[in-house]
This record gives structure tokens, sequence and C-alpha cells, in this order.
């Protein structure tokens, strides 16, 4: 075989392969690109959609209920829902809890609002704010904003640093300082445990919302003090109420633009 003949016979067979071979790169990189965009979700048909998503705390209703015995119905059915452990002291792990006036508002409510305003106790939560320093200052993404203004927590990305926490002017969160396991006494296997070096807070029970449930603390509430909805939605209860009543928010003065209001 001369020379020439050769290298045709080259070409033509590398051309031939390369046609048989290309359905099956097609295929291959067409998988790729399926398995690269991985497993789509389907929301639940009942899930709960808001734009701006906002908790009312009604106190006078809160503080009758708290008269009748230390009400903390609220609290219980987040922390036992959600895994959040009993420690004692100052490694307290807490996403709902109650204050009082002065570490409540200090500096944000005038001193003529009414007497009895002024009694609290005063349920406390994440504010889930619209512009989130805990967000801003957070170097992994750690903690980020749905845009339904829900303020998340990624505990894998978490690394401990605590920016998040030294950011948040309202001592929302909560860093584990001991592995959470040893102080659960009841375990709720349907939620994770969080481990220990990782920051945790409330998440307006995000995981009850995409099932169409309200938040457990206003379930669980027998004075239905909290009342929660889509700030954005005009024929919403959360708009009803803060169209009728006064309402106060916490420490306005830092500029987080808090989601959570108090009626007077
Ligand atoms: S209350 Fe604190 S943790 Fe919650 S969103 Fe606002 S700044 Fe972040
Ligand atoms: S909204 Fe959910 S996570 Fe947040 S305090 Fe209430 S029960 Fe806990």
């Amino acid at each position: 075989m001369d020379e020439k003949r050769r290298n045709f016979l080259k070409i033509t067979g590398a051309c031939v392969l390369g046609v048989s071979l290309l359905p099956a790169l097609k295929v291959s990189a067409a998988k790729k690109v399926t398995e690269e965009k991985g497993p789509t979700y389907k929301a639940h048909p009942k899930a709960l959609h808001g734009k701006r998503w906002a908790m009312v705390v009604d106190v006078k209703r809160c503080q009758e209920q708290n008269k009748k015995g230390e009400c903390r119905k609220c609290i219980e059915a987040c922390h036992s829902l959600h895994n959040v452990p009993t420690i004692p002291n100052e490694k307290e792990i807490k996403w709902i809890w109650k204050d009082n006036f002065e570490h409540s508002f200090p500096g944000t409510a005038h001193e003529y609002v009414p007497e009895d305003f002024h009694e609290g106790p005063f349920i406390l939560l994440c504010n889930h704010c619209s512009n989130p320093a805990c967000v801003r200052v957070c170097p992994t993404k750690a903690t980020f904003q749905r845009a339904d203004g829900i303020v998340m927590m990624d505990h894998h990305r978490c690394i401990g640093c605590r920016y998040c926490m030294a950011g948040c002017p309202f001592g929302a969160r909560s860093f584990n300082w001991r592995d959470p396991k040893l102080y659960l006494t009841q375990l709720n296997y349907d939620y994770p445990i969080r481990r220990r070096g990782v920051v945790e807070k409330c998440t307006f029970c995000d995981e009850r919302l995409g099932e169409g449930l309200l938040p457990a603390c206003v379930e669980a509430c027998p004075a239905k003090a909290l009342i929660f909805g889509d700030l954005d939605d005009p024929s919403s209860e959360v708009r009803r109420i803060l169209s009728k009543r006064l309402s106060l928010r916490r420490k306005l003065e830092v500029g987080t633009q808090p989601n959570v209001y108090y009626l007077v």
C-alpha cells in the first residue's frame, strides 16, 4: 500500500469511529448535564407562600395568659420540635424566649406607653429582619435570607466564627459550645440535631410552612397571642391588625428593620 492510501485509510477510519462514537458521546454529555442539574424539587401542594413573613405578638393576650400561671407553651412547642437542648446558665440555646421590658425595648419605647405594657414578659425570637446584619457579616454565607424574608442557617456551612452573633443586635442566635445531644431528653427524629461549634436560631418554622402549617409557637399558644402572616398581602391578618392597633418593633434605631411587631 502506498503512503497516500495508508494516510487516507487512517483518516476515514478515524472519521467512521468518530461518527459512531458521536451518539454515545452526546448521550453521556446529556446525562452529565442532567446529573449536574440535580434532582428536581416538588413543593408540597399545601405549602404556604408569602412575600414577607412577619409575626405579631399581642402583648396583652400574652400577659393575661401568663397571669394564669407561668405560660411557656410556645417555647416548649418550638424547642421540643426543633431539638433545642436545655442547657443551664450562659451556655443556653434559645430560639424563642421571654424577657422584661428594659431588655426588650431599650431606647425604643417612650416612657408614656401604657403602664401595663411595661409589665411583660415579652416573647422574643429572631426578627427575620428585612436588612439583617447577621447575613451581611457571615463570611461563608451559612446565614442567608430567602426571597420570602426568612433568615436561614445552613449548619453545614457554619464555621463557628460567631460573627453573626456579634452582628445581631437582638441576641437572637445561640452558639453550641457543647454537644447538644447530651442535653436532649426527648428527640424529634424528623428534625436534624445540630453539632457542637455551630450557631442556631429560629427559622419561622420554614419546614412547617413548606407543609402548609403555621409556626409551632403560633399553633401552641392557648391565648392566640402570636399571629403570623404575609406583610405584603393586604388581606392578611397581620396587615389587618397592624392597620388597626398601635405596635412597636425592637431597636429600630439600629436599622435592621425587624419583622416581629408588638401590639401596645
Ligand atoms: S434578629 Fe438578629 S439573627 Fe434575626 S435576622 Fe435580625 S439580625 Fe439576624
Ligand atoms: S417560628 Fe418556629 S422556629 Fe421560630 S420561634 Fe416560633 S416555633 Fe420556633
